[in-house]
């Protein structure tokens, strides 16, 4: 079995979660399985590895951004950095409101986290309109850096949110 199907097959659907209509994907079902967060691993490490440049920063979206961006982290050696929901994160911090299906969000980078000129990686579980990562992607060039790379592990194509987003991604797994 190819780690592409290992990733996939160990991930569960949820109908109607959290609200009605809506297929919600869990990637925490994967987590559970050491196998298949190995291939997963595998997959994710391999695509960081290819960069050219190496990337200087690796950004991890709130929340499940935040359990593969260190991962990654450790084994390059490439340091990771957040982006938090509005009001989490200590000192200054820049700002980036995006909308939702009702109303809208914030997004928020310390201000010293990543330097002009860097090279900088995204990570998050799941890509759905893209509107989350295309704030993240501001929050970047507002700092004077480039986003060369974005990974999700899940992308929903039907959504076609990479139309949003102004930076290459590259998805393992897509529904
Ligand atoms: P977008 O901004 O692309 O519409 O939504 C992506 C964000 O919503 C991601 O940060 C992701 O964690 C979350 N999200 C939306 N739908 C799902 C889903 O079905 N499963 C998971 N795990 N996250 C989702």
């Amino acid at each position: 079995e190819s780690d592409i199907n290992i990733v996939k097959n160990s991930i569960e659907s949820y109908p109607d979660f959290p609200k009605p209509g809506v297929l919600f994907r869990d990637i925490f079902s994967l987590m559970k399985n050491p196998k298949a967060l190995e291939a997963l691993n595998k997959l994710i490490l391999e695509e960081v590895e290819n960069m050219v440049p190496k990337p200087d920063v690796i950004i991890g979206l709130e929340s499940r951004g935040f359990l593969f961006g260190p991962l990654i982290s450790l084994q390059t050696r490439i340091p990771f950095v957040p982006i938090r929901k509005k009001g989490k994160l200590p000192g200054q911090v820049n700002k980036q409101t995006y909308e939702l299906e009702y109303g809208t969000d914030t997004v928020e980078i310390q201000s010293d986290a990543i330097q002009q000129g860097q090279n900088i990686l995204i990570v998050d579980d799941l890509l759905a309109t893209g509107g989350t990562l295309q704030a993240a992607c501001k929050l970047v060039s507002q700092l004077g850096a480039h986003v060369k790379k974005c990974i999700v592990v899940m992308e929903l194509l039907d959504l076609n949110g990479r139309r949003s987003v102004d930076a290459p991604i590259h998805s393992i797994v897509q529904y």
